[in-house]
């Protein structure tokens, strides 16, 4: 198909050929109505107002991306793929603009959710996963084939996001990231040529797609390696009691003593089939006043026999702190059914909209990666502050936040194996999301979201280092690359410039490429010198004599 002049979307709709895998629309551009609104919609509705690509183009195979990325460098757009659309800060569909942006900074997103194929080959015991299955199709699928995958629980993430950027569940510290998982990813470059990366194939692309892969291609399809199913889990809540702390001096000291006994088990000696998590966020007592729940749950890879052997270093060091009013509540049942219990609504896998997602929620997150313990002083004043948020917590005022912080790190992880990828922060111990949201998205909430999640963290030491599938779109003014990548940014870039030097794949906080031969220093000192030079030539220019009046 030639790929034609004009404007851009004159270019995708003449040279594409329709899309007729799913009935969907091949091009959805702004001059379509409700079609658009639908299709364009962010899943987090905060920023809804800000969100404006320039067209929705659904592709199906390698053809159609090359296409449509040869139309976005004709017109100087950038390019952003959508896999399951749960951007935080929507990069999906090229993040938030103003009305100022150009329209050729506008981007052409790439949805990929016709890209579905999946296929399971039993003697490898590999998967193929188009980048635009779902996590919960893909779990769904190995399931039935008494497999897994250490994918989140949300069922409705895409697998091309998530695999991307990391990707974390409840068997993470038995079988590392859902990125260390990838045996190669079949990607189509800014170039337009479709390559295979593997570790024998464009292995530095396949190092850096493996954490930062929004911003070097588009993911077409990836395998994994999947491992066996456990026979059985056991799912776990270890509570404070009263479930509904009230604020105070006692309240805050066994707030703190749970998190410093959970954090020296999960660093120390936790069985690497614990998947851990911390747990704060309001709860209505007894009495219909609102309390703090301060809890550690989880999953356990076996029988309840074993669990309770594999929790009883963290109960007994409770005990012996002193502290005995906690519940452990546990039940046995498979990973599957375990991660619908966690992981919200697994219809909406059944009733994903045409277009687009079907869900949306209008919230804030911030997230932040700990390596180590929290300071006394802070730890104490974080708590203390949220039991204090929480007793004031109104529902009427249309809000709801949590923290959730999974101990990923810690002796026997398996994440720390790992380390042949552009997934920096391999010495992490905990994951940290915080966040808050309407209860009912529709509505106006009387609280700002973004002061309050600030709020929460307002105790506790400067982020170092932040997850990267939990985007903070207050990031982007911020060095956000040494807090996503830390010291792997500038191995990042050299691939970014080898890949990507026009950088088309382009989004608020993604990896630039290295512009050689023009150095803003360079230039400043070749100014500078100039002006010196022409100063000194001013003068030192021969200086005219009066000429003396005749008497
Ligand atoms: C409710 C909820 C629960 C979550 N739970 C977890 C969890 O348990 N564990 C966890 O690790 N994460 C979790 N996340 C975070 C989630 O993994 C990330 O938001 C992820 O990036 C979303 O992927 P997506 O495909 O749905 O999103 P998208 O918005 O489609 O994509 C996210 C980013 O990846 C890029 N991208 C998508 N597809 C491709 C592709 N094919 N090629 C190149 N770039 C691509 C996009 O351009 C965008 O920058 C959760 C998110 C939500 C909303």
């Amino acid at each position: 198909m030639p790929v034609t002049s004009g404007n851009v979307l004159e270019c995708l709709q003449s040279s594409l050929l329709p899309n007729t895998a799913h009935g969907d629309p091949t091009v959805v551009s702004p001059d379509d109505g409700r079609v658009w609104r639908d299709a364009s919609m962010p899943y987090n509705t905060r920023l809804t107002g800000s969100i404006s690509p320039a067209a929705i183009v659904y592709v199906n195979t390698t053809q159609s991306i090359r296409t449509a990325l040869k139309c976005a460098q004709l017109h100087h757009h950038p390019v952003t793929p959508r896999s399951g659309g749960h951007s935080y800060a929507a990069y999906s569909l090229g993040g938030p603009v103003s009305p100022r942006t150009r329209a050729d900074e506008r981007a052409i997103v790439l949805d990929m959710r016709s890209c579905k194929s999946i296929a399971y080959d039993s003697y490898s015991q590999t998967v193929v996963a188009g980048s635009g299955v779902l996590v919960g199709e893909l779990a769904e699928f190995l399931d039935k084939r008494g497999r897994v995958l250490p994918t989140g629980a949300c069922p409705t993430v895409g697998v091309g996001g998530q695999a991307l950027a990391g990707g974390f569940g409840l068997l993470t510290r038995e079988r590392g990231l859902l990125l260390d998982n990838i045996l190669s990813i079949d990607v189509v470059l800014a170039s337009g040529k479709a390559v295979t990366a593997s570790p024998e194939t464009h292995a530095d692309l396949f190092w850096g797609l493996r954490g930062a892969g929004a911003s070097l291609a588009v993911a077409h399809s990836f395998t994994f390696q999947t491992h066996p199913a456990p026979p059985q889990v056991t799912y776990f809540e270890l509570s404070l009691l009263p479930r509904a702390l009230t604020p105070g001096a006692e309240s805050t000291f066994r707030a703190v003593r749970l998190f410093q006994a959970f954090h020296k088990f999960g660093s120390e000696s936790a069985d690497s089939r614990l998947g851990l998590s911390w747990h704060v966020t309001p709860e209505r007592g007894k009495d219909n006043t609102w309390g703090t729940k301060v809890e550690v749950l989880g999953q356990f890879s076996g029988a309840e026999n074993e669990f309770l052997a594999a929790i009883a270093p963290l109960t007994s060091v409770l005990n012996k702190r002193g502290e005995t009013a906690f519940t452990l509540d546990h039940r046995s049942l498979s990973h599957f059914d375990s991660l619908h219990n966690l992981g919200g609504n697994w219809t909406r896998l059944k009733d994903r909209g045409p277009m687009n997602i079907n869900e949306h929620v209008h919230f804030y997150a911030k997230s932040m990666i700990t390596k180590r313990t929290l300071p006394m002083s802070s730890l104490s004043a974080h708590l203390a502050r949220l039991l204090a948020l929480s007793a004031v917590h109104n529902p009427s005022s249309n809000t709801e936040w949590f923290i959730l912080a999974p101990f990923l790190g810690g002796a026997n992880s398996a994440i720390k194996a790992q380390n042949d990828s552009a997934f920096a922060h391999r010495d992490l111990q905990m994951v940290w999301e915080i966040y808050a949201k309407r209860i009912d998205e529709e509505e106006e909430s009387t609280v700002n979201l973004i002061d309050l999640v600030q709020n929460m963290v307002f105790d506790l030491p400067p982020i170092q280092a932040v997850y990267p599938a939990y985007i903070d779109s207050e990031l982007v003014h911020t060095d956000y690359a040494r807090l996503i990548w830390g010291d792997l940014y500038p191995r990042l870039r050299e691939i970014k410039t080898l890949y990507d030097l026009d950088d088309l794949f382009r989004y608020p906080q993604s990896v630039k490429p290295i512009i050689r031969g023009f150095n803003v220093k360079w230039v400043l000192v070749v100014v500078v010198c100039f002006v010196v030079f022409v100063f000194r030539l001013w003068w030192t220019r021969p200086k005219r004599t009066r000429r003396s009046r005749p008497d």
